[in-house]
């Protein structure tokens, strides 16, 4: 029934898009690119769990980095380094896909390894103005091999 059911789940990944398994940007933990790493904020980050953290600058739609948690193995809280620091020290390349890549397409893409995370983007052609990209939330391998197997992976 089990394996039933993730042969089902691979099938599948090559009709579903990374939009139906996204994390919606509301959902997402970021830093404001202005962030001070302080006591305060390094306690928050490490108290959120995750691995991997967006960082915008202004507004949350607008992600200009990704914050790597290890990349503060070396950083003192009591220095109050401007997060800017550390992006731009370790400057971790930010992968992009549309909203409509296919499931398959996805997993293929983090297997080559570039990075286990991307930023979902949309064309938004809604509207008067001019069409534009719009930041719908972020994908990880965890979300694809969760929609393989067809069931939630508990966290550490
Ligand atoms: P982590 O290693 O940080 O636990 P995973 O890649 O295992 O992240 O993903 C676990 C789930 O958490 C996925 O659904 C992913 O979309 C989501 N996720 C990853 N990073 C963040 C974040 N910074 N804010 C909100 N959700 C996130």
């Amino acid at each position: 029934k089990e394996e039933l059911n993730i042969i089902q789940g691979a099938l599948e990944l090559r009709t579903k898009t990374v939009e139906d398994v996204l994390t919606p940007l509301s959902d997402c933990y970021m830093l404001s690119s202005d962030a001070v790493l302080d006591f305060c904020t390094m306690s928050d980050v490490m108290q959120s769990g995750f691995t991997r953290i967006p960082v915008y600058e202004n507004e949350r739609s607008n992600i200009v980095d990704i914050l790597f948690v290890k990349d503060l193995a070396f950083v003192d809280p009591d220095d109050c380094t401007p997060l800017k620091t550390i992006t731009q020290f370790y400057k971790h390349p930010m992968h992009c896909v549309f909203n409509d890549t296919k499931l398959d397409v996805m997993l293929d893409e983090f297997k080559r390894g570039k990075s286990h995370l991307a930023v979902v983007q949309r064309v938004n052609s809604e509207g008067e103005g001019d069409p534009f990209y719009e930041v719908m939330g972020i994908i990880t391998l965890e979300d694809v091999i969760e929609e393989i197997i067809k069931s939630e992976i508990v966290d550490e």
